[in-house]
């Protein structure tokens, strides 16, 4: 059966003709067995991530991440990990010419909530063909490579021209749900690799910041108590000192405060 548009799909490892089922989007080439991957856009090659961790490795995995030092103290001891979820997440892989190198651009094929997995490198050995035995974990592309193209060319200054080469790569994670401290998390292990990502999670640096906010209270609070005191001491004259008082002791107070924050922000 032909494809209804006008241009001919053609496998991007031999060239053969393609054909393509209406409503399949993941087409093995008959002559060299390469998939493929089609959309409105033409037809692209379509990888697999090779998973090498199995579902206790992959908790174990996040289990170190948890003891590591990004994470409030003891966190691998205290959360309760539920199962995690097996998926093949699709990416967008794009190899862009810019400055002279070529570059490559991961960007999510299907809603994400855990972008940073994005910033992974995906080493050209670890991809394989993908294959059809695999569809039932697959998550299928939902952002179409068209919609992606246009976002680079206007949030990344990538023009089109300059897009050498692209590709479907799903990569093997397993989706964790945590419970800490009576909140949920989300946290995906690399199925390839065991690198755990993660938006939100419990942060160490959560607890000295409260802390923090809980001493520059109690400190503006004695502060405050200075004008009363002048007054109470000596009358109008006395709130007008204490006032200036007051005012420099406010100040100088703001300093070790907001220098603390500065440090702690840079490292959360
Ligand atoms: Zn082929």
């Amino acid at each position: 059966m032909m494809p209804s548009t006008a241009t001919q799909l053609v496998c991007q490892q031999c060239g053969a003709p393609l054909v393509v089922e209406p409503g399949t989007q993941f087409v093995t080439c008959a002559f060299c067995h390469t998939t493929n991957f089609v959309d409105k856009s033409g037809a692209v090659l379509h990888y697999v991530v090779r998973d090498t961790l199995g579902e206790a490795d992959a908790e174990a995995a996040l289990r170190r991440w948890m003891a590591g030092n990004d994470t409030v103290k003891d966190l691998d001891k205290k959360a309760s990990i539920g199962r995690p979820q097996f998926q093949l997440f699709p990416l967008w892989m794009v190899t862009v010419a810019q400055d002279g190198a070529e570059k490559i651009i991961l960007e999510p094929a299907a809603a994400l909530s855990i972008i940073e997995l994005t910033s992974i490198a995906i080493p050209a050995a670890d991809l394989e063909p993908y294959d059809h035995t695999l569809d039932a974990d697959a998550i299928a592309p939902t952002t179409p490579l068209e919609t992606v193209k246009k976002w680079l060319a206007e949030n990344q200054q990538v023009a089109v021209g300059a897009i050498r080469a692209a590709s479907l790569v799903h990569l093997p994670i397993f989706v964790f749900k945590y419970e800490f401290d009576g909140r949920a998390y989300t946290a995906v292990v690399d199925a390839a690799n065991g690198r755990t990502f993660a938006s939100l999670f419990p942060s160490k640096w959560e607890t000295p910041y409260k802390t923090l906010g809980g001493i520059g209270c109690v400190a503006y609070f004695l502060a405050a108590l200075i004008p009363l005191a002048g007054y109470l001491l000596a009358g109008g004259a006395g709130l007008v000192t204490a006032m200036v008082v007051y005012l420099v002791v406010a100040a100088v107070l703001a300093v070790p405060i907001f220098a603390a924050a500065t440090v702690i922000s840079a490292k959360v």
